[in-house]
């Protein structure tokens, strides 16, 4: 079968031109060359090619990415390639050869730092840059059993720890499934396997209950007049239920959306018309209807959820959105350059809040630490949102206290803050604020002295970088004074 066939888009006669001119020069350059499998070298670039193409079919990234091994592995360069593929798309190669080969996260931390550094550097560039190293380490985590063992853990451990959270920030749903369950199989085969069992025991019967559910479901949005496209099931991921068993102390009684289903619709409102028609014939949870169509989760992520007892008291979870909507869930960040318009295709027009703020704390993080904490914090933790008394939305780290939603609201909040109520209590400053919560400020006339350990109640790197440069301030300004004092003298 034709590369081109194997792609459901529909490329302009000088775009297929350009897609087979890089197969053909990849496939040249790369000739003799063979994969650990035994397989020719090019059902690399080819497979990882293949995969982008499926959430981002764009003739010039394609292009890139079939290339995207050639300068560091072939005798054709960098520069060979700028002139018969021109400037765009040497730098989109160019960015992924700088990103590096495999790097190993055990080695020592500062390793670590700089290669999730380099990978923001590039991501400010251009997003497909990462997006064609994500595409490359998929196909590799897909031949990964023709690799050593150890270094099969090794690879295995890093997709865990940088690439799928990547995919996961950038909100490519489809990519973080695969690329978590593949990597948490080889990179902890014990828990994958008992995860797996716990899994398959606890959907055991459940099968019938779904199948009547989606009956009922169907009967309910018909008798009630909502229009939908389809309704179908979908059971949650082993790696993602082995994080929430983490963190509700491996109860699976808590666990509630182990089988989703999801209604799909044409529009907004008929989202909620649907919402509205299941609550009035299935009981819903108490505290477990999410919206995310108003609040959108920062990966731009939109869905109604909600969890229900069906007739014989099982709990579902139903997830609710339009088809564009379960589009951008699979697809991302990706999904906005099929939506946008003007066809343009810079990664500079992403806007993304988190790609600016990790930016700014690459800038002003000098110290390794520093900045791998923030990362860890602001970056791979799950996000929360609360609320101003106002009413605004601040979305913030897992584990935020009021004082990093002091900073977040205002540098001068913080300074001037004396304590904190949630919800209209009075909280201690060390208390974790949780998604929902209505957060005030009680504020003092004068800015009250900060010390040492507004660092311990600080997580999110914005909060703890202006504790700091006060304290440091502060500090200054004792030395200056002990300075004025002895020229007195
Ligand atoms: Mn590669």
């Amino acid at each position: 079968m034709d590369f081109l066939d194997k792609i459901q888009h529909k490329f302009t006669a000088k775009e297929e031109d350009l897609i087979l001119r890089a197969l053909g020069s990849a496939q040249r350059a790369h000739a003799g060359q063979k994969r650990f499998s035994g397989a020719d070298y090019i059902v690399h670039p080819i497979g990882a090619a293949l995969i982008l193409a499926e959430i981002l079919p764009e003739a010039t990234c394609i292009a890139a990415t079939l290339l995207h091994d050639v300068p560091e592995d072939t005798k054709t360069t960098l520069a060979d390639i700028k002139k018969l593929f021109g400037e765009e798309i040497s730098r989109l190669v160019d960015g992924v050869t700088k990103l590096g080969k495999v790097r190993l996260r055990n080695s020592k931390d500062e390793y670590y730092v700089e290669n999730l550094r380099k990978m923001f550097v590039a991501t400010s560039k251009d997003i497909r840059i990462i997006l064609i190293k994500l595409a490359d380490r998929i196909d590799n985590m897909r031949t990964i059993e023709f690799v050593k063992k150890e270094k099969q853990k090794r690879i295995a451990e890093e997709t865990l720890e940088i690439y799928a959270p990547i995919a996961s920030r950038l909100g490519i749903g489809e990519w973080k499934d695969e690329l978590e369950d593949s990597a948490f199989k080889i990179a902890y085969p014990k828990e994958y396997e008992e995860t797996k069992k716990m899994l398959e025991s606890a959907l055991e019967g459940k099968q019938i209950a779904v199948k009547k559910l989606q009956k009922d479901l169907a009967a309910i949005l018909h008798t009630e007049g909502v229009k939908y496209e389809n309704i179908s099931g979908r059971v949650k991921r082993v790696y993602s239920l082995f994080k929430k068993l983490k963190k509700y102390d491996g109860d699976m009684e808590r666990i509630y959306d182990l089988v989703a289903l999801r209604v799909i619709t044409k529009s907004t409102a008929e989202c909620y018309a649907a919402l509205g028609a299941i609550h009035k014939h299935l009981q819903p949870l108490p505290g477990r209807v999410k919206d995310f169509i108003a609040l959108p989760k920062p990966n731009g992520y939109r869905s109604i959820h909600t969890t229900v007892f069906d007739a014989d008291k099982n709990v579902f979870e139903i997830q609710i959105r339009t088809e564009q909507m379960h589009d951008q869930a699979e697809k991302g960040i990706a999904s906005h350059w099929l939506y946008d318009e003007s066809g343009k295709t810079s990664g500079a027009a992403m806007n993304l809040q988190w790609v600016k703020d990790l930016q700014n704390a690459h800038e002003q993080l000098k110290n390794p630490e520093e900045f791998l904490r923030a990362l860890k914090i602001d970056f791979f933790k799950d996000r929360i949102f609360v609320f101003t008394p106002k009413g605004d939305v601040k979305d913030l780290p897992e584990g935020a206290t009021p004082v990093d939603f002091a900073f977040d609201v205002h540098t001068d909040l913080g300074f001037y803050m004396l304590g904190a109520k949630v919800n209209g209590k009075m909280v201690k400053i060390d208390y974790e604020l949780k998604s929902g919560d209505m957060v005030e400020i009680i504020k003092s006339k004068k800015p009250v002295a900060v010390s040492q350990d507004w660092l311990n109640y600080a997580k999110t790197s914005g909060a703890r970088s202006r504790i700091k440069r006060r304290l440091a301030e502060r500090q200054g300004g004792i030395f200056n004074l002990l300075k004025k004092l002895a020229n007195k003298k």
